[in-house]
């Protein structure tokens, strides 16, 4: 019993060696987990399939071991979202981990799309209004866009304007485009041509529809209503810088443009022959720029019959013989609608000049197109005329003078 329990002690002592013996080989075998990632970080197109290279993973040791492990792979590539990922590789073997990691960049390097609508070298009229037919952007990744427009049109002042457009995506591509407009100065129609479009029947009376004072905020108005008929008329105009370029409208659609002195100021313009001519001039310029041609026409602030010059005794007799002298003809009127006078409405307007044009051989009628009111009687007075045979003409340096006396 003895002996079998010194022969069982010493087997279980050699167990226990052994036991100890493989405790310590393991621990000195040094364990760990190699992954082994395949490829290298990828950067691909949004919208084109990510397909994952994977990895593996070994279990290695130093003295002994060269195990395959299981990977897991956790992948949570969107290629339809631009931005950056991972795709993490996990393998373990007892308390062994293995981690490796891959970055995966979705990316839109695609330009958008940017189409102009309309043409894109346009032409217009000096002092035709602009406006952009506009564009299309589209990206494929953040859909419409909208694009910067740079650069002007300066539709008062003739040359060639380039407008470029651009789009830009989240991603920075960009597209552009560019749009060439051409101001060009007005086809100026001679006197001669400008009752073209009207039949003029002999014997019947003429209507010289005059606006003085102007341009301003309702000429563009007027100018539609008067082309809506075919109408000429005639207009003494004024500086007025934020509405000079409606003269080179008035020009091109065959209306007369005659000066009425560039600022209207009595004190100023009646002080002497000089600070006439001198004021005059600067009107005469801006026409001649809005136009392509001076004018030969003009109709003194207040009259020739003007007594609001007075200050300076005589001078209204100068300058009639003056003006003349400079091969300028100036008209006076015949009709007054009293728009700047007792008429405040557009029915007293109408009847006035309604009543004037039945009496008188031929009319040169009165108005200022700065008020609205007497610009909106216009249609009316051209539709009764128009009805009751009459014709309408621009002035031209062979029409009736319709003068008055001077009184000064
Ligand atoms: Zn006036």
């Amino acid at each position: 019993m003895k002996k079998k329990w010194i022969i069982g002690g010493s087997i279980a002592g050699g167990v226990l060696l052994l036991l100890a013996a493989a405790v310590i080989l393991f621990f000195a075998n040094q364990f760990h987990i190699e992954m082994e990632m395949k490829g290298e970080d990828v950067t691909l197109e949004y919208g084109t399939a990510y397909e994952d290279a994977g990895a593996e993973a070994y279990l290695r040791g130093k003295l002994f071991g060269n195990k395959t492990l299981a990977v897991t792979t956790e992948n949570g590539v969107d290629t339809a979202k631009i931005g950056s990922y991972t795709v993490t590789y996990t393998a373990s073997q007892w308390k062994w981990k293995g981690e490796a990691k891959r970055t995966v960049t979705v990316v839109d390097t695609q330009k958008p799309t940017l189409t102009l609508k309309g043409d894109a070298a346009i032409t217009l009229t000096k002092g035709t209004k602009f406006e952009d037919p506009g564009y299309t952007a589209e990206d494929g990744y953040d859909g419409p866009l909208t694009a910067a427009v740079t650069g002007e049109v300066k539709t008062d002042t003739v040359g060639e304007y380039k407008l470029t457009y651009t789009a830009a995506d989240s991603s920075g591509n960009t597209a552009t485009a560019q749009r060439t407009v051409t101001v060009k100065a007005p086809a100026v129609k001679k006197p001669a041509t400008v009752s073209d479009s009207n039949t003029v029947v002999p014997g019947n009376k003429t209507i010289y529809l005059t606006f003085d004072d102007g341009p301003g905020p309702y000429t563009a108005q007027l100018l539609d209503v008067l082309k809506k008929y075919g109408v000429k008329a005639t207009f003494f105009v004024t500086n007025k810088p934020s509405y000079n370029h409606l003269i080179a409208r008035m020009a091109a659609e065959g209306h007369a443009v005659g000066i009425h002195t560039a600022s209207h100021d009595y004190k100023k313009i009646y002080a002497s022959e000089d600070a006439f001519f001198a004021d005059q001039q600067i009107m005469q310029d801006i026409i001649t720029a809005q136009t392509g041609s001076p004018t030969k026409l003009m109709r003194f602030p207040g009259g020739s019959s003007n007594m609001v010059s007075s200050f300076n005794k005589g001078i209204m007799t100068r300058l009639t013989a003056a003006v003349t002298e400079r091969g300028m003809r100036y008209f006076d009127w015949n009709v007054d609608s009293n728009d700047a006078g007792g008429a405040s409405t557009s029915s007293e307007v109408a009847a006035n000049i309604k009543k004037g044009i039945q009496s008188s051989r031929y009319a040169n009628v009165l108005q200022h197109d700065i008020k609205k009111f007497s610009v909106n009687a216009v249609e009316e007075v051209i539709q009764w005329a128009l009805a009751n045979g009459y014709t309408f003409k621009a002035l031209d340096e062979t029409s009736p003078t319709c003068h008055h006396g001077v009184n000064n």
